[in-house]
């Protein structure tokens, strides 16, 4: 790899909101001093969407464009369950997501960012089923300029993508693979029971990843600790350094030479408007640090 490591920086940023304008989000992540950045394309926990006009639109791409902020990933409301057994949920759902996934495009975003669902209590190969029925629908009817990515889960409940099986089950099905990859988020890895806080763990999680979807697929990291225990199953995000994974585990992770390539968004708690600018710094600081 290359010899000017640790001088070349990882990409790092996090979730921003869309408050107001919608290009107000790239403001505010510059501010933030983020080089790669994710947001809702509208309010995640409702079904009511407001228009995004074709000038808003623009106006994101162009002050995206002019502050050379990249990879965008925008990520899906939660409402959305493409597994669900529901029929009404299951449609609106696909619905919603084609709208989405419209905007996405709109705003020019590389990646799109997706829940794979739960099963609610249907089994995993019903879930994987529907979902991947559902992905094939979207992708026909929209056709997506941006690559969908699946998020892996902690696999509480009847949550679908907690083991790297279901990808390679998910992209065996659809008939648009080109279109699907990963996004890793270390948390929901970790409560899952992948160890990627040790090198070892991390090497194994990874080659889990090579073996069933291929390690090109992943395209995105979401940084996040953990304040749930080693495949406990608990979905809890937690300040970098400051959960089980650890500033040693955000070592090993930012330091891998595949990983390093790769950009890191920060979903970690929000409690303050210190937090992003804290664990941005703290993320930078652990990668530096060696
Ligand atoms: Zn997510
Ligand atoms: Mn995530
Ligand atoms: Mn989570």
């Amino acid at each position: 790899m290359s010899t000017d490591f640790p001088e070349v920086a990882i990409r790092v940023g996090c979730h921003v909101s869309i408050g107001g304008n919608i290009y107000e989000s790239v403001d505010r992540a510059v501010a933030l001093g983020c080089e790669t950045m994710q947001i809702f394309s509208r309010n995640p926990r409702g079904w009511q969407v407001k228009l995004l006009s074709e000038a808003d639109a623009e106006e994101f791409k162009r002050r995206r464009k002019a502050k050379g902020i990249s990879p965008l990933v925008v990520h899906i409301p939660y409402l959305i369950n493409l597994a669900s057994p529901e029929e009404k949920l299951y449609k609106r759902s696909i619905a919603a997501y084609i709208e989405d996934v419209e905007r996405a495009d709109m705003l020019g975003a590389e990646y799109f960012n997706t829940h794979v669902g739960n099963h609610k209590g249907m089994g995993e190969d019903y879930g994987l089923e529907r979902l991947g029925e559902a992905l094939d629908i979207i992708i026909e009817r929209s056709k997506p300029k941006t690559m969908i990515l699946l998020e892996n889960t902690a696999g509480s409940g009847t949550e679908l993508g907690y083991t790297f099986e279901h990808f390679q089950r998910l992209i065996k099905r659809v008939k648009r693979k080109d279109m699907v990859g990963l996004c890793l988020d270390t948390c929901h890895a970790y409560a899952a029971g992948y160890d990627v806080a040790t090198k070892k763990g991390l090497e194994a999680t990874l080659g889990e990843i090579d073996s069933s979807i291929g390690l090109k697929k992943l395209k995105v990291i979401h940084a996040n600790d953990s304040k749930a225990p080693l495949g406990s199953h608990i979905d809890r995000h937690e300040h970098i350094g400051q959960g089980r994974i650890g500033t040693e585990g955000f070592r090993v992770l930012t330091h891998h030479p595949v990983l390093r390539e790769l950009p890191f968004i920060l979903e970690t708690p929000k409690k303050s408007p210190i937090d992003d600018p804290m664990n941005l710094a703290k993320l930078r600081q652990i990668y530096k640090g060696r």
